[in-house]
């Protein structure tokens, strides 16, 4: 197996860090080179699997509530 690197140090560790880029209303997390900070990757800080099972459980609930079936959702 290779190892990921840095394209621009050839360091081979990363690391995680929290991060608003100017303009945005979002936290990410960039993704690092620990040595030089050359940015290579981002990535939401939510997670959106459970968010979409909490918006789910909600359109269901309301569904029933409106008498309405949720065979397709569930
Ligand atoms: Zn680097």
């Amino acid at each position: 197996m290779s190892h990921s690197k840095c394209a621009r140090c050839d360091h081979t560790t990363f690391e995680m860090v929290e991060n608003t880029p100017e303009g945005s209303k979002y936290q990410l997390t960039f993704i690092q080179c620990e040595r030089c900070g050359t940015v290579v990757g981002v990535q939401s800080n939510e997670n959106i699997p459970a968010l979409l099972h909490f918006m789910k459980d909600m359109l269901v609930e309301i569904m029933q509530k409106q008498g309405l079936s949720t065979r397709y959702v569930e």
